[in-house]
């Protein structure tokens, strides 16, 4: 069943009755922050309540795992962005416990696919044109060093400026307890 046509009954209210007004900000960082994380569905509000941040705070990029794989992919440059457009001065990469992608095995995701009607034909084609599915797909085996990981990839990026912070942390998914896993200095 789709959910869209609840959503869209239930926006109609939520505008015509001004619900939207106190969330009111602007689209730069109140508190001049870029959070890479997850999107896990445990962190969606409890993320933003653990490090008291409230709308409008920190620009917020969130992918599997909150992993950066490539120094050039659209992750990095929403860092970039957030730097040099809308005034963000500090990065945080957020990473937890418990995570998805931990253990993540790309053959059963592949798998998966052809089960649910991807031609193994396709699956082929895609390999012999040079896609890497089995790396493209891949997890981590360890929060730490995925959070370790990506803020290597942005702290020695090269088009980012030198003044900019970058720190790692973990998040407990439960409690929202943060531990400081790399400050950047
Ligand atoms: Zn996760």
């Amino acid at each position: 069943m789709s959910k869209i046509d609840d959503i869209l009954s239930y926006n109609e209210q939520f505008v015509s009755t001004k619900a939207y007004e106190q969330y009111a900000t602007s689209k730069f960082p109140d508190k001049r922050m870029v959070i890479l994380t997850c999107m896990d569905t445990r962190l969606t509000e409890l993320l933003p309540k653990s490090m008291n941040l409230k709308n409008g705070d920190a620009k917020v990029i969130k992918t599997a795992g909150g992993i950066i794989t490539q120094p050039f992919g659209s992750v990095m440059r929403s860092v970039l962005v957030a730097v040099y457009e809308l005034q963000a001065d500090e990065v945080f990469v957020v990473g937890h416990h418990n995570c998805g992608m931990t253990g993540l095995n790309p053959q059963e995701i592949i798998q998966h696919m052809t089960e649910r009607g991807v031609p193994e034909s396709t699956i082929e084609t895609l390999k012999h044109s040079g896609v890497n599915l089995l790396r493209w797909l891949r997890g981590f085996d360890n929060v730490r060093d995925s959070v370790v990981n990506s803020v290597s990839i942005i702290r020695n990026h090269p088009l980012l400026p030198a003044n900019i912070l970058v720190h790692g942390l973990i998040i407990d998914p439960d409690t929202g307890e943060l531990e400081l896993v790399d400050k950047g200095e």
